[in-house]
């Protein structure tokens, strides 16, 4: 008798990009495949004085079990956080720490999915949230998006029709999609979450990102500026991107009931993050690091995005279409079939393994119908030389 699996598990399957990147142990392999920041990139001096701070001075609290909540010092950084980016009025007791974003996004699942619930996430969105969506039975729904974000009235449309549970949107250098939303087009967001009372979930691990000018203010900051919005607003941080994923450190910033919920089925999964983590990246934010650590990244990562733009135009020409990055760490691009070129992000993908690089092919990106002619690049983990050289190999499986 083979083992029987909860029902759940019928709707998700293991994603298409696992697969990938099974392939990607291959020797001399160039990825821009994974989703993750520069492990040379760390502050790691920074880190080991946080940890060894956290040691010398609260041993006994860093390694005991801790409030569900999260760790009160780090809530207070947090919040003076993000008080510096303008959500000026989130007191510690207002947000949750989260084992990174992702545990905010199954907790969100969990308090307000019920199966068959729909829900509006946008058309591509990231897949892991599709994913731990579905994993709840939801029922979602694709709205498009445009260099500019999610297109508000499409939205609109979509919430009188489907009457959402909530929408999930990556306001700022979405993944995989980088596109950033308007001023004007966060203002509607928040003006449709209190006109049709829909909770909206913005997710922002990528907002510090940001390699000119700063993006707009995020939707928590600007819903002081839309009398009730708050009501039905949630915003997911994470250190994951700026600072280091392995320490495994998120937040969520909800309304009271939500966030009890929220605290409640976290209780029930991980008890709390990890103490020691906790105290570690308080002792951080605390130290004053962030600052220099941020304009280290946004600096590196400026320039990888410049280089690997800059290849792409003068490799590829016209067999690709992209919106060169302001933040964030992709390139989401478009295969045009200019002189008979494959345009299928799907069969480039194995091909750009033969000649020695990968990336991910965009449409397991889409919860509804796939453009198969996408893909999505990332420019965070090779050096300069190694975008170049991989955009070259990129250039040859074009024309193969
Ligand atoms: N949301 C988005 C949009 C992401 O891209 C990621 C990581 N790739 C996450 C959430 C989860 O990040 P973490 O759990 O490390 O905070």
């Amino acid at each position: 008798m083979p083992i029987a699996f909860a029902d759940r598990l019928a709707n998700v399957e293991t994603s298409a990009i696992r697969e990938l990147f099974k392939l990607l142990g291959k020797p001399g392999i160039i990825s821009f495949a994974g989703g993750f920041p520069d492990s040379a990139m760390f502050d790691v001096e920074g880190i080991r004085e946080a940890s060894e701070r956290v040691l010398r001075e609260e041993p006994g609290a860093a390694l005991q079990y801790g409030a569900t909540e999260g760790y009160q010092p780090l809530r207070e950084q947090l919040s003076a956080f993000m008080a510096a980016k303008g959500a000026l009025d989130v007191a510690p007791e207002g947000l949750i720490v989260t084992t990174g974003s992702q545990q905010a996004l199954d907790l969100l699942g969990k308090t307000l999915i019920s199966p068959g619930d729909k829900v509006i996430v946008e058309g591509p969105t990231f897949l892991a949230t599709i994913q731990c969506f579905r994993l709840y039975g939801a029922q979602l729904i694709s709205a498009p998006i445009d260099g500019q974000g999610v297109q508000t009235d499409r939205l609109e449309q979509l919430i009188v029709e489907h009457h959402p549970k909530f929408v999930y949107l990556i306001p700022t250098f979405g993944n995989p999609s980088g596109a950033t939303l308007s001023l004007e087009r966060r203002r509607k967001v928040l003006e449709l979450a209190v006109k049709y009372q829909t909770v909206v979930v913005e997710d922002d691990p990528y907002g510090d990102l940001y390699f000119g000018e700063a993006p707009p203010p995020s939707l928590l900051a600007l819903s002081r500026e839309v009398p009730g919005s708050r009501e039905w607003l949630v915003h997911c941080g994470s250190l994951s991107k700026v600072l280091s994923p392995g320490l495994r450190v998120g937040w969520m910033i909800a309304p009271a009931a939500l966030l009890a919920k929220a605290t409640m089925c976290k209780q029930f999964s991980d008890a709390h993050t990890s103490t020691f983590a906790q105290a570690t990246a308080a002792r951080y934010l605390q130290a004053g690091r962030m600052p220099a650590t941020l304009a280290r990244v946004r600096q590196v990562y400026a320039e990888r995005a410049q280089a690997m733009g800059d290849a792409l135009r003068q490799g590829l020409g016209d067999a690709i279409g992209f919106v060169q990055p302001q933040g964030g760490l992709f390139v989401w691009a478009r295969l045009t079939d200019a002189g008979g070129k494959v345009a299928d992000g799907n069969v480039l993908a194995q091909r750009a393994i033969d000649k020695g690089v990968a990336f991910v092919p965009g449409a397991p990106f889409f919860c509804a119908e796939p453009d198969h002619a996408t893909l999505r690049l990332s420019f965070a983990t090779a050096d300069v030389d190694k975008i170049r050289e991989g955009v070259a190999r990129l250039a040859q499986a074009v024309q193969a």
